[in-house]
C-alpha cells in the first residue's frame, strides 16, 4: 500500500538496531506516530506492547505491558513516560470490578499492578489496552478516522470500508468498563469467524494492533490511510465542502491587522479571574469552515472527541460583526460585543446546571476558549501561550472531524451530559488540583524596549522567568535575535515573541504593539528600557545630540505608553507601566546637560502618568539607576571616555570608583534592576503607583526626598 494521507517514517535501519528490545520498538514507533499530526492530536492517543520479563521478586519470567502513561505526547515519550504493569495483575481486577457506577475506582488499583516502579502514573486508558490480547497496540485519534466515528451512520461506513475487520464500539467514556466493551467486541467478532484488525469507537478514535512494532506500524497507517482516501472520494461529493462559502476574506495583512485591534478587546472580554493569553490564527482549514453556510449549524453542536472538547471547552463563540467592522471606537465595538459574551457565559451556566452531578466540583470559567470571526480567523484564550496554542490545534482537529463527517453522513455531536461527564469528571478535577501553582505573572504580556541586550533584556529574563510572555523588541536587529534565540533556548517557543522596534518612530511603536496583540492577545507590562547616552560639556553637545537624546529617552517613553495605554484601556484590566529612568533625573552633574535633562523629562512623564491613569488602574512607577556597567549599550560610544574624564578618573577605574561612591559601596547589575523592576509589577505592591525606586547602592544626593 502506498501512503498518501499519511507520512511513512519507518527506517528498518534504526528499528533493525533495536531488534530484541519490545520497549525500544514501542518508543520507536510511538515517536513516528506522534510526528504526524494527522495520525493522532498533540498529547493524544497511547500505545503499549506487552513482553515477557523477569519478576524482580521471583526471578520467573511473567508478561508484562508498558504503556504510555498520564499525560505526555507520544511524539516525544521516551522510555520513562511508559508504565510497566504485570498483565495477569490487571487482568485479574475484574474479579473485583464493582460495575460500571463505581468504575473510577479501578484506578487506584493500577498501582498494585506496577511491575516497574520507576513508571510513569498508569492512564485512564491502561485497561483499553491490558485487556485485548495483542503484543502491540496503538490507540490514536486521527481526524479522518474520528470524522468517520463521529458520523451518523459510522458504523456502517466502518463495516464497509474495511469488510467487517475493523469493529465498533459505541461512545463510552474511557475507563475500565470500555476495557471490558473492547474485549467482548473482539470475542463477539471471534465467536463469528472473524479476526478483527481494530476497533472503532465512537465519537472517540480508533483501536489498532499487531504481532510486531511494524506489524502494529503498517496496520495503523494502513486503516487511517484508508479512513482518508474515503473521506477524500467524498468531499463535494454530496453538496460543496461545509455547504459551500457563503463569505470572501478580506486579504491577509487586512486579516492580521483587524485582529489585532479587537485581539485586546476580546482578551478583556475572556478574562474572569485569571488574565488569558490569546492566540491568533487565519489557517485556511479555519476560514474555509468559519466563511461556510454551515457555520451556523455546526458550530453550536460542539466538539466530539473528548481530547478536542477538554481543549476547547463545549463549543465556540462565533462573533456575529462583519470582517470590515471599523474598530476605532474601542468602546463601541465592546458593547456589542458584550451581549455575545453574556449569552455564552449563560449558556455554559445552563450547561452546569441542567448536566451537574450531586458531587460535581464547582463550576468553572465560564468564557469561550474558542471565538471565531467568520472572514478573519480564529482567536484562543487560555491561561498561557502554550495551552491557547494547542486549544486552537485542538479546534482545527474539530474542524477537520466535521468537514469529515459532514461529507460521507451526518455529523454528530457528543451529548451534552457527556461532554459534562468528562469535563467535571472527578479524575480530571484530580488531575487538575494536582496542577502547579501559576507563577506569579502567568497571563501576563510584557513589553520591553530595547530587550535586545543589557538591562533591558535582564528584565525581559526576569519577567518570563515569573511566568509573563515576553515581547522582544530592539532597534539593533543582530542584538535582537540573539536574544531572541537565547528566550526561545531557555523558554521554549512560546514565551517569546520578536519584532524590530525603533521608539522613536510611531509606525515602528505600533508595529511592535501589533505584534504583541496577534501573539498574546494584548500587553499588562510596559518597560521603558531602551536609551542611549551621550556625555559632552554644553559647549561641545550639538543639537543633534539634542534631538537623538529626547527623541529616543523622552518621546520615546511618550509613544510607547500612549500606545501601550490604548491597548490596556480596550482590555480593561488595568496594567503596569514601568520606566527605568536615572539618578541623572535627579542629579546635577557636569557634561550632561542633554542627558540629565531629558531623564528628568521621563521622571516627571512618569508621574505626570501616573496622575492621569490611576481611574485606568494602570499604575505607573520608576527606577533610577546608576552606573549599570554589565552588558550595557551606553558604556559604548564614548560615554565611558566622558564620564571617566568628567570625574577625572581613568575609564578602567570607572566601575570602583562608581562603587565608592555609592552608600552600600556595591556594584549595580543589570538583574538588581529586572529584580526592582519585578517588585514593581509582581503583586506585592499593587496600592502603589507614581513612585521612584532607586536601585544605585544609595546616593544621598539621588533620595528623592
Ligand atoms: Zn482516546
Amino acid at each position: 500500500m502506498t501512503f498518501q494521507h499519511v507520512s511513512w517514517l519507518w527506517d528498518d535501519a534504526r528499528a533493525a538496531a533495536l531488534a530484541g528490545d519490545e520497549v525500544g520498538l514501542l518508543v520507536y514507533r510511538s515517536n513516528l506516530l506522534g510526528a504526524d499530526l494527522r495520525l493522532t492530536n498533540y498529547g493524544g492517543g497511547n500505545t503499549s506492547c506487552k513482553a515477557r520479563a523477569n519478576d524482580p521478586l521471583t526471578g520467573k519470567e511473567v508478561e508484562v505491558m508498558w504503556v504510555k502513561g498520564s499525560g505526555g505526547d507520544l511524539g516525544t515519550m521516551k522510555r520513562n513516560g511508559l508504565a510497566a504493569l504485570y498483565v495477569d495483575r490487571l487482568r485479574s481486577l475484574k474479579n473485583v470490578y464493582p460495575g460500571i457506577e463505581r468504575e473510577d475506582e479501578m484506578v487506584e488499583l493500577f498501582n498494585h499492578c506496577i511491575y516497574d516502579l520507576a513508571s510513569k502514573a498508569p492512564s485512564i486508558d491502561t485497561p483499553l489496552h491490558g485487556f485485548l490480547p495483542f503484543r502491540h497496540i496503538d490507540h490514536l485519534h486521527p481526524d479522518a478516522a474520528i470524522a468517520i466515528a463521529a458520523a451518523k451512520n459510522g458504523k456502517e461506513i466502518t463495516r464497509e470500508l474495511f469488510g467487517g475487520t475493523v469493529g465498533w464500539v459505541e461512545w463510552q467514556r474511557p475507563g475500565f468498563d470500555l476495557g471490558l466493551k473492547l474485549l467482548a467486541c473482539l470475542e463477539e467478532n471471534a465467536a463469528q469467524g472473524i479476526a478483527l484488525r481494530g476497533i472503532m469507537l465512537g465519537s472517540h478514535g480508533l483501536f489498532t494492533w499487531g504481532d510486531t512494532a511494524y506489524d502494529s506500524y503498517v496496520n495503523t497507517l494502513e486503516v487511517i490511510e484508508r479512513c482518508s482516501e474515503y473521506l477524500e472520494s467524498n468531499y463535494g461529493k454530496k453538496r460543496p465542502v461545509f455547504g459551500g462559502q457563503i463569505l470572501t476574506s478580506p486579504e491577509q495583512p487586512v486579516r492580521k491587522e483587524q485582529a489585532s485591534l479587537l485581539a485586546p478587546v476580546l482578551r478583556g472580554l475572556s478574562s474572569g479571574a485569571q488574565k488569558m493569553i490569546g492566540h491568533f490564527t487565519d489557517d485556511p482549514r479555519v476560514l474555509e469552515f468559519v466563511n461556510s453556510a454551515d457555520l451556523g449549524r455546526l458550530a453550536p453542536m460542539g466538539t466530539s472527541c473528548p481530547d478536542h472538547f477538554l481543549r476547547t471547552k463545549i463549543s465556540p463563540l462565533v462573533l456575529e460583526i462583519a470582517p470590515e467592522t471599523d474598530l476605532s471606537d474601542a468602546a463601541k465595538i465592546g458593547k456589542t460585543l458584550s451581549p455575545l459574551y453574556e449569552n455564552y457565559r449563560k449558556m455554559y451556566a445552563e450547561y452546569y446546571a441542567a448536566c451537574k452531578h450531586a458531587d460535581s466540583p464547582a463550576m468553572r470559567d465560564p468564557n469561550p476558549v474558542v471565538v471565531l470571526w467568520p472572514g478573519i480567523g480564529m482567536f484562543t484564550f487560555a491561561k498561557d501561550k502554550q495551552t491557547a496554542r494547542v486549544a486552537a490545534e485542538f479546534y482545527i482537529n474539530a474542524i477537520q472531524v466535521m468537514r469529515g463527517a459532514e461529507a460521507v453522513s451526518e455529523y454528530t455531536a457528543l451529548p451534552r451530559q457527556e461532554a459534562f461527564n468528562i469535563e467535571y469528571w472527578l479524575l480530571e478535577e484530580a488531575k487538575l488540583q494536582r496542577m502547579p501553582r501559576p507563577k506569579p505573572l502567568s497571563g501576563r504580556v510584557a513589553l520591553v524596549t530595547g530587550s535586545g541586550g543589557g538591562i533591558g533584556r535582564a528584565i525581559a529574563w526576569k519577567l518570563a522567568e515569573e511566568g509573563a510572555c515576553v515581547v522582544l523588541n530592539d532597534v539593533n536587529e543582530e542584538r535582537l535575535a540573539e536574544s531572541s534565540a537565547a528566550f526561545v533556548k531557555a523558554f521554549g517557543r512560546d514565551v517569546s515573541v520578536t519584532t524590530r522596534l525603533n521608539v522613536a518612530d510611531r509606525d515602528s511603536v505600533e508595529k511592535a504593539y501589533e505584534a504583541a496583540c496577534l501573539a498574546f492577545g494584548g500587553v499588562d507590562i510596559v518597560v521603558n528600557n531602551a536609551g542611549i547616552s551621550i556625555s559632552k560639556s554644553l559647549t561641545e553637545h550639538s543639537e543633534e545630540d539634542w534631538d537623538k537624546l529626547y527623541d529616543i529617552l523622552a518621546k520615546g517613553q511618550f509613544l510607547v505608553s500612549k500606545s501601550g495605554v490604548e491597548i490596556m484601556r480596550k482590555q480593561g484590566m488595568g496594567g503596569d507601566i514601568v520606566n527605568i529612568v536615572s539618578k541623572n533625573a535627579l542629579v546635577a552633574g557636569p557634561n550632561n546637560a542633554g542627558y540629565g535633562s531629558a531623564k528628568a523629562a521621563q521622571l516627571h512623564l512618569s508621574r505626570l502618568l501616573a496622575a492621569e491613569l490611576g481611574p485606568d488602574k494602570i499604575r505607573v512607577n520608576a527606577i533610577n539607576p546608576d552606573a549599570v556597567i554589565a552588558g550595557s549599550n551606553i558604556w559604548s560610544g564614548g560615554w565611558a571616555e566622558g564620564r571617566a574624564k568628567a570625574y577625572g578618573v581613568a575609564v578602567e577605574d570607572l566601575p570602583a570608583y562608581y562603587a565608592k561612591r555609592t552608600l552600600l559601596n556595591e556594584v549595580i547589575l543589570p538583574e538588581d534592576i529586572a529584580r526592582a523592576c519585578f517588585a514593581l509589577v509582581g503583586g506585592l505592591l499593587d496600592k502603589s503607583t507614581g513612585n521612584v525606586l532607586n536601585v544605585d547602592g544609595g546616593i544621598a544626593a539621588s533620595f528623592a526626598r
